[in-house]
């Protein structure tokens, strides 16, 4: 949370609209944050914390699907214009001839229920940007030998950071450039 408001206090005129953090932060707290910074939260659950959720007495799967006392999982009906989900039983189980309704809105629980529905296409095409950058930081601790920097300064970190990242360039460069030769 403070690594947040670090980020807000060096880049002020910079907006973020998107979080996509690992479960190790799946923490209500940081949803609550984010949410009132108006960022889009991509945190995978972390399944150790809870197995089982409820939310307005219903259950609530890992995936934010509501699931009816009759254990059949709710279909989607999208988000209305108060940016509800509507949701809805495949099966007639309540006084009415349709299936039970029930309406999740992000604001109410951030953790259950983000911006992007968790586990969608959308989603693990978002959180397959964190693996992307994950690989590269990895590829800069470990192959280039970041970790192994027994630097104090952080300018001594920046100048090993600045010539990693001058080394990628050349890489891709050369890569890319090789490509195109063949
Ligand atoms: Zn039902």
């Amino acid at each position: 949370m403070s690594t947040y408001h670090e980020l807000l206090h060096w880049y002020p005129d910079r907006k973020f609209g998107e979080a996509i953090l690992d479960s190790a932060l799946d923490a209500y707290a940081i949803y609550e944050m984010l949410e009132h910074y108006d960022v889009s939260a991509i945190i995978d659950l972390n399944p150790r914390r809870s197995k089982k959720f409820t939310y307005n007495e219903m259950n609530i799967n890992l995936d934010g699907v509501p699931v009816c006392p009759i254990g059949r999982k709710m279909f989607d009906w999208g988000v209305d214009r108060k940016r509800r989900r509507k949701w809805q039983c495949p099966n007639p189980c309540s006084t009415t001839t349709y299936g039970r309704t029930f309406y999740t809105s992000t604001k109410d629980n951030p953790r259950l229920f983000p911006r992007v529905k968790r586990n969608s296409k959308e989603w693990y095409k978002r959180y397959s940007l964190r693996t992307g950058v994950e690989r590269c930081i990895k590829c800069q601790k470990i192959d280039y030998h970041l970790e192994d920097s027994r630097g104090r300064s952080s300018r001594h970190w920046s100048i090993r950071a600045y010539s990693i990242g001058m080394c990628f360039r050349f890489k891709t460069f050369w890569i890319v450039g090789s490509e195109l030769a063949f």
